[in-house]
């Protein structure tokens, strides 16, 4: 078979092959400690699951949702922003169900991109954005994120005439896999220079939820004029450890609603009915359900730093995420110490490679395991550290 030329243009994904050489390696007796995906070891909140086993009994919800979905979802998640954030969304016509925020963040180049369009797409970042810009035939302009910007995408950097063929942007603050969050000022000016340009504004806003020191994420439609070019994406899938149910959300204004409608439409069916009641309990019962995981994050992130300033490296201590963004010196590429440290140590760690090349000179570990554990394997990790600069 000869796959698609689109599929050559897209690069390998990070993730698909590291689950079976940790399969390897466990098999061979080998203690291995999981800091790759962000998908953290506890489990979803108890009662949640109760909602979903009693939902999972109602023989309507096990017909099909169509991009409707479940009504009670989409009364939960408007309400838990007008909670959250102080917004006012229609439930019928300004969110939609997504099965997990990537197959939206994916499909929206689908809606809002003609063959060619530029869509900004941050790199080191999530690759769902390419994935989807490259799918659907738009081109991709990866903006590479650093210290020197703070993570952040500077759109007036790019010049007049790019400028003028971008119709799409991703944000994602706080950031997967940077850690960095925005603020208000950036956001303001960024949504300024959307509106002056027409692009639409791709608001990935997963971890919105998971901040420590009393810093508090925003919804990007907390800032004035966002309503007319914002799409923000929300999941279930952090903030309540539910990555495997795949249950998210869009919030836009009605005609970028419609317009990703029309595309799922044709290409799926919604979320399973039973799992959109048990997230409406979760949303229902938000605050109370996430505060111990929250945490139990903060937690982890406060032992992680310290094993990792122990160990020989420099790291900040981030406000947000599940996430630690820790340099590396720059003879040691970052492919090579994340071989290490799976080969030698038995640690998964992402190399910023994995993000794209701008994410070089960095590796990325995810807050899955408990403070103890994770101590451990950044001892470990300070070990590949100490025998790579010695090589
Ligand atoms: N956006 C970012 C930045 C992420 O890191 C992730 C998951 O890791 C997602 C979106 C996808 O989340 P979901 O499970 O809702 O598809």
């Amino acid at each position: 078979m000869k796959p698609a030329e689109r599929l050559s243009r897209l690069p390998g994904y990070p993730l698909a092959e590291l689950p079976a050489r940790k399969r390897q390696l466990l098999a061979q007796g080998v203690d291995v400690i999981d800091l790759g995906a962000g998908d953290a070891d506890y489990p979803p909140p108890a009662e949640v699951v109760d909602a979903l086993r009693r939902a999972a009994g109602e023989t309507a919800l096990s017909k099909y949702g169509f991009q409707q979905g479940n009504p009670e979802f989409r009364r939960a998640a408007v309400e838990w922003m007008r909670r959250r954030f102080g917004l006012t969304f229609d439930p019928v016509t300004e969110m939609l169900p997504l099965i997990g925020s990537k197959e939206g963040l994916s499909h929206l180049p689908f809606a809002v991109l003609n063959p060619g369009d530029l869509a900004v797409v941050p790199e080191p970042g999530y690759q769902a954005y390419l994935g989807g810009t490259v799918l659907s035939g738009g081109t991709p302009l990866l903006y590479p994120l650093t210290p020197r910007t703070r993570y952040l995408v500077e759109l007036a950097e790019l010049d007049e005439e790019t400028l003028k063929r971008v119709r799409l942007v991703y944000l994602n603050y706080p950031n997967n896999p940077t850690a960095a969050v925005a603020p208000r000022e950036y956001l303001e000016r960024t949504v300024e220079l959307c509106r002056r340009h027409s692009i639409v504004l791709a608001y990935d806003n997963p971890y919105c939820d998971l901040t420590f020191d009393g810093y508090r994420a925003p919804s990007i439609f907390e800032i004035p004029g966002a309503r007319e070019v914002a799409v923000e994406f929300f999941s279930l899938s952090k903030s309540f450890s539910m990555t495997g149910w795949r249950l998210g959300w869009a919030a836009a204004d009605r005609s970028f609603i419609t317009a990703l409608t029309r595309v799922k439409s044709y290409v799926d069916t919604g979320p399973w009915l039973a799992v959109q009641q048990a997230g409406a309990y979760a949303l229902d019962h938000a605050e109370r359900l996430m505060a111990p995981n929250v945490a139990e994050l903060a937690r982890r992130r406060d032992a992680g730093i310290a094993a990792l300033r122990e160990a020989g490296f420099t790291c900040e201590s981030p406000l947000a995420t599940m996430y630690l963004w820790v340099p590396l010196p720059r003879e040691i590429a970052s492919a090579d110490f994340g071989r290490l440290a799976l080969e030698e140590e038995g640690v998964v760690v992402m190399p910023g490679s994995a993000f794209g090349a701008g994410g070089e000179g960095f590796f990325r570990i995810a807050l899955t395991v408990g403070a103890e554990r994770l101590t451990e394997a950044v001892r470990r990790l300070g070990q590949v550290l100490r025998s790579a600069r010695a090589a």
